[in-house]
């Protein structure tokens, strides 16, 4: 399961406010993208989520239990940072490895793990290779191998796509579409890309300036925008 409850939450960095208080329902399996421009809080939030940050005041829940004070490792999130952030001397085998090795989990089953992972990946032919010897898509495949064999409750994604070039983010947001669909795990994604967030979304929520503008699938954001940042910012034509 992998619902995620936030409730009044708010965000101050010193005097400045980012995120006034916001409430959001994400269900369990849901497909949720924040979108919004940069600046407007879209990491900080799911900094948040995941933990990586405290809240200035509110609630955070996970699967109904109240996680706002819980530590990012006990939250059963995991979270494909941007940057690949890859064990470069480590294999492709190693970098999968890796959080089961740190966890203690036994060596047959980290093996079944990492190969199940690179099976739904691609990365089968890789797993003796260095982040070096990949392309770009294929290590970010190796972040979300790592993310996957950890079977988190919910996968949150910080613009994981925007160091590859168009042909690859076309590519590789197929491939996590495709890998929500099989794994039919919560996911939330930030982009600052309207069309990531058009093709991707179950349900998209647009931020401006730390607030939630709208919430709703895209068929709905591009039939009813309830405002022109909204409307302006899905390119539809109210
Ligand atoms: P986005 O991801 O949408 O580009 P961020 O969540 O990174 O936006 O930032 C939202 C706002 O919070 C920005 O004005 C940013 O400067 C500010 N901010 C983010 N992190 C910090 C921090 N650690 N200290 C102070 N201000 C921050
Ligand atoms: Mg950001």
């Amino acid at each position: 399961m992998g619902s995620i409850t936030l409730e009044k939450v708010s965000k101050s960095f010193g005097t400045t406010n980012v995120i006034p208080e916001i409430n959001l329902e994400i269900a369990d399996g849901e497909f949720v993208v924040f979108v919004g421009p940069s600046g407007c809080g879209k990491s900080t939030l799911l900094r948040i989520i995941a933990g990586l940050e405290d809240v200035t005041s509110g609630a955070i829940r996970i699967d109904g239990t109240d996680a706002t004070h819980e530590a990012p490792a006990r939250r059963g999130l995991s979270m494909v940072f941007q940057s690949y952030a890859l064990y470069p001397h480590m294999s492709v085998y190693g970098n999968i490895a890796f959080p089961l090795k740190m966890a203690g989990e036994e060596k047959m089953t980290i093996d079944e793990k990492v190969r199940a992972a690179a099976r739904v990946l691609n990365l089968t032919d890789y797993l003796d290779r260095k982040p070096r010897q990949l392309s770009g898509g294929q290590r970010q495949r190796v972040a979300i191998g790592r993310a996957i064999v950890r079977q988190p409750k919910a996968f949150l994604f910080d613009e994981p796509l925007s160091n590859l070039d168009a042909a690859l983010r076309v590519n590789m947001r197929l491939e996590i579409s495709e890998l929500h669909h099989q794994l039919k795990t919560t996911m939330i994604y930030v982009t600052h890309d309207q069309v990531e967030a058009m093709t991707m979304a179950d349900k998209i929520v647009v931020l401006n300036a730390g607030r939630i503008e709208q919430v709703g699938s895209p068929l709905d954001l591009y039939r009813s925008p309830k405002n022109l940042f909204v409307a302006g910012f899905i390119g539809s034509p109210k």
